[in-house]
């Protein structure tokens, strides 16, 4: 299916995405999941399949959601690519530098990207200290992007193979491909590549395709935002810290501080938020 919105979104300097075609609607995972039980599409309002795609998503029930794929056109430098290819379960294809002379299009970051090393995230940048040496950097690797693409090209004119003719093709040069993959494993992508802890480039291009999943799917993304990318998951340790602060904080005994969130929950109602949501969240206190 071709998609009237396939605009390119620009990224980072010469980079871009674009939606080349997808399958399946918003609907389609809950429409999916009904196989279990059998209602037939006419009986269900548009209210009751939200409520039953955030219950897939809530309780981890994935499948429905491999059954929506989108497939975007990405160019990006090298080294994002290289990050990228790390996620096994999507498909890809990209352009190959045996058979075609490329573009002559390499990744210059702006002056205030080129900061110091953070000291808290080994592998990490330190956004608030630019480097007193950015535009120093700047300069020379543009000079030498410059003379790379000379000698490419002047090993092209003078003959060489394509193949060999790159070899010194810096990790900055811009690469296109395709790239498929079901919405789960999107949702996965975007999980990992749009979080602080991963590399500002690839962030950008995680932020962007999740932007276009969020206006194809809006339930889906929505349900996946709140069970998924938004939720917080407690360890056994902090569990036992956080009922010590929540019994500290109400000065009420461990018997009747589930009554008394029990009745904050269900005072609490609101869009899909469910009485089945509501006594779930009950139970998760009452684990406490
Ligand atoms: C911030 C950050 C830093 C990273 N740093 C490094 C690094 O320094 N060096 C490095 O090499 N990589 C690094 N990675 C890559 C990382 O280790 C993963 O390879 C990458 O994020 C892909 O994740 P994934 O395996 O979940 O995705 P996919 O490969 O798309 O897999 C999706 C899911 O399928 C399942 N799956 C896929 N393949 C297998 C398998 N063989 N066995 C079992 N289950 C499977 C898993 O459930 C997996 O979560 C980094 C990633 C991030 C986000």
């Amino acid at each position: 299916m071709n998609c009237s919105n396939n605009k390119k979104i620009q990224i980072l300097d010469k980079g871009h995405i674009q939606l080349i075609n997808h399958m399946g609607s918003d609907w389609t995972p809950e429409e999916t999941a009904r196989i279990s039980t059998g209602l037939e599409e006419s009986e269900r309002t548009d209210s009751q399949r939200v409520v039953l795609t955030r219950y897939l998503m809530r309780h981890k029930h994935t499948s429905p959601f491999e059954f929506i794929s989108a497939t975007f056109e990405v160019k990006a430098p090298i080294m994002v690519l290289r990050q990228w290819h790390r996620h096994r379960m999507q498909s890809y294809n990209e352009e190959s530098g045996r058979y075609k002379q490329l573009e002559p299009d390499y990744y210059l970051p702006e002056e205030n990207r080129i900061c110091t090393q953070s000291k808290s995230n080994h592998q990490g940048t330190n956004f608030s200290e630019q480097s007193q040496f950015s535009e120093y950097y700047r300069n020379i690797w543009k000079v030498e992007q410059d003379q790379a693409e000379k000698l490419y090209e002047s090993a092209i004119n003078d003959g060489l193979a394509n193949e060999i003719a790159r070899i010194n093709m810096p990790v900055s040069h811009y690469s296109t491909m395709r790239v498929t993959a079901n919405l789960l494993n999107w949702f996965r992508f975007c999980q990992l590549r749009e979080d602080g802890h991963a590399q500002f480039e690839i962030r950008e291009y995680a932020k962007a395709i999740h932007t276009v999943l969020s206006e194809l799917f809006p339930e889906c993304t929505k349900a996946y935002e709140d069970y998924w990318l938004n939720s917080i998951t407690l360890s056994a340790k902090e569990r036992g810290e956080l009922k010590k602060l929540l019994l500290l904080t109400e000065s009420i005994d461990s018997t009747n501080y589930v009554n008394y969130l029990e009745k904050i929950v269900n005072n609490n109602t609101g869009d899909h938020w469910t009485k089945r949501e509501r006594t779930e969240f009950i139970e998760k206190l009452k684990a406490l």
